[in-house]
């Protein structure tokens, strides 16, 4: 597998947004990737050495600190006989939280993909790059450069570019001699050239019919040669069909590739958003239906119609930054669920319990992001979970007008 789902793209960029924000008062903050294949006894000498070493460490607060992080480190690996199926990543330290005052966190992540590295970093900020690389795009695009001197074949893995063949014509220039020959010429070039279109289309059609992951084709080149090439039917008819667009390029080479890639790419990110603005445009428009609406927003309603199983897709905003915790009472153990914004929680002030009239606090014994909480809830009925981006007129009213949570329904239902 190399494409992340929706869910697990949103929950591990929310991590990386945590693990970003913490700062060590000086280089304290211990990272350690360990990937699958790795011995864990290997890991925990590792770790001995560097704990030794870590003793020579000048500031006598940063060594205790580093210390101590390497010490939970080390009794947190004791649960492990081996790294799980993708590895595991430690992000241990002391962070700073402001005047003088730090706070030890200590952080084990599952990664959803493999780790290939085994990294040891002690510094002022976790070093997350791998686990950020994860992130990126790794759809894979086709891309075909041709004009009557030169052909290109290359793939876009994510952001790489790979150059798969490259190739160049013996086709003659369009003007000949002149003269009587003029026409024979002419017609010698025409030859030429349909037997070199023939090659090309024969080596981008087996390349690409063996790349099946392929997501579209992009075809690059100067001029109406291209064009033609396709509309003569030079490719395979499934490689035909995967042609998404045609882009001028000044050049056919391994420039031309990146050329190619760079005036793709607004067409590229609209093929993703195009998904969600349609799936928000189908929202809108049961909105304005007045009878049989399959429109559902506001979180209440959306809970409601969860539990009688009624929703088809789930439209969550990436930007929603809501929790929903649940408060208990230490004395009468009443417990109450509610939803709460990021900022709320932060300044989070303990509140009597209503229940019963001791001086108790209700305390949050738990604590669950809004959209992992509601995609839960989804995926027990079989709704399909949608999550959108901003940075589309549609995507950003889910957000803005709808606080960031709707739905569409199965059938229309009475709230
Ligand atoms: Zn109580």
């Amino acid at each position: 597998m190399t494409e992340l789902t929706q869910r697990q793209k949103y929950d591990l960029k929310r991590q990386l947004e945590e693990l970003k924000a913490c700062r060590g008062r000086h280089t304290e903050l211990i990272s350690l990737y360990i990937p699958p294949n790795k011995q864990i006894h290997d890991v925990t000498s590792y770790l001995k050495n560097e704990y030794s070493q870590s003793q020579n460490i000048k500031s006598k607060t940063t060594m205790k600190n580093v210390l101590s992080a390497i010490e939970s480190i080390m009794s947190r690996l004791k649960q492990f006989k081996q790294p799980p199926e993708n590895g595991i990543v430690f992000f241990v330290g002391h962070k700073s939280i402001g005047s003088d005052k730090t706070d030890m966190v200590a952080y084990v992540i599952d990664p959803p993909l493999p780790i290939n590295i085994f990294l040891y970093r002690c510094d002022s900020t976790f070093f997350i790059e791998p686990l950020e690389e994860m992130l990126v795009e790794k759809e894979i695009y086709g891309l075909f450069l041709i004009d009557r001197r030169e052909c290109t074949i290359g793939l876009l893995r994510g952001n790489r570019i790979d150059l798969l063949k490259y190739m160049t014509s013996h086709v003659p220039g369009k003007h000949g001699r002149g003269g009587q020959s003029q026409r024979r010429f002419e017609r010698l070039t025409e030859l030429a050239a349909h037997e070199w279109f023939v090659k090309c289309g024969e080596q981008a059609s087996e390349i690409f019919r063996n790349q099946k992951e392929i997501k579209g084709i992009l075809v690059g080149g100067p001029g109406p040669t291209k064009q033609f090439f396709i509309d003569e039917n030079y490719l395979h008819y499934e490689v035909q069909d995967k042609i998404v667009e045609t882009f001028d390029t000044g050049y056919t080479d391994e420039y031309g590739l990146k050329e190619l890639v760079s005036a793709a790419s607004e067409t590229m990110s609209n093929l993703k958003i195009s998904k969600e603005k349609k799936l928000m445009k189908a929202f809108l428009k049961e909105i304005t239906k007045s009878k049989g609406s399959l429109s559902v927003y506001g979180e209440n309603q959306i809970r409601r119609a969860l539990q009688i199983g009624a929703v088809d897709t789930l439209l969550l905003s990436e930007n929603l930054r809501k929790y929903r915790i649940k408060l208990k009472c230490p004395s009468c153990n009443y417990i109450e669920e509610r939803t709460i914004s990021e900022d709320d929680l932060k300044n989070f002030s303990p509140e009597a319990c209503p229940k019963c009239n001791t001086q108790s606090t209700m305390e949050i014994v738990e604590k669950v992001d809004l959209i992992d909480e509601l995609s839960d809830l989804a995926e027990k009925i079989g709704s399909k979970v949608e999550i959108i981006s901003l940075g589309s007129e549609e995507g950003d009213s889910l957000y803005s007008a709808f606080s960031g949570i709707a739905g569409i329904l199965r059938y229309p239902i009475d709230l």
